[in-house]
């Protein structure tokens, strides 16, 4: 993560393009992205969502869009000093304790819909 996240410095640094990535121009360019990966998908039925149903082609661009949104998420993270693999486990941690096994196994339900 940190060769990834000082890349990225290095790259925006190379261009003078740290001006640009404030975190709101990044979240933008973010949700593009994420717009870009959506597009891929979007009048796929599920079945054919699923990898071994994917055209070759489709698998390359969700390869080059998945990169655009980790690299921008990436950048995100590290203008407001926040620790993916840190916050990413903390998350974990909060959602086993939303969904213990018990009640969320076999089921979709999220955590404030269920029937108690
Ligand atoms: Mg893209």
């Amino acid at each position: 993560m940190e060769e990834i996240k000082n890349r990225l410095r290095k790259f925006a640094d190379e261009r003078n393009w740290d001006q640009f990535h404030t975190p709101k121009n990044l979240v933008m360019a973010l949700n593009g992205e994420i717009g870009e990966l959506t597009e891929i998908f979007q009048w796929l039925d599920s079945d054919n969502s699923k990898l071994e149903n994917l055209s070759d082609r489709d698998l390359a661009r969700c390869k080059e869009e998945i990169a655009d949104v980790f690299l921008y998420l990436v950048r995100l993270a590290d203008k407001l000093e926040i620790n993916l693999i840190k916050e990413g486990n903390n998350k974990i941690d909060i959602n086993a304790e939303k969904y213990p096994i018990d009640l969320s196994k076999d089921n979709a339900i999220k955590y404030n819909q269920r029937d108690e």
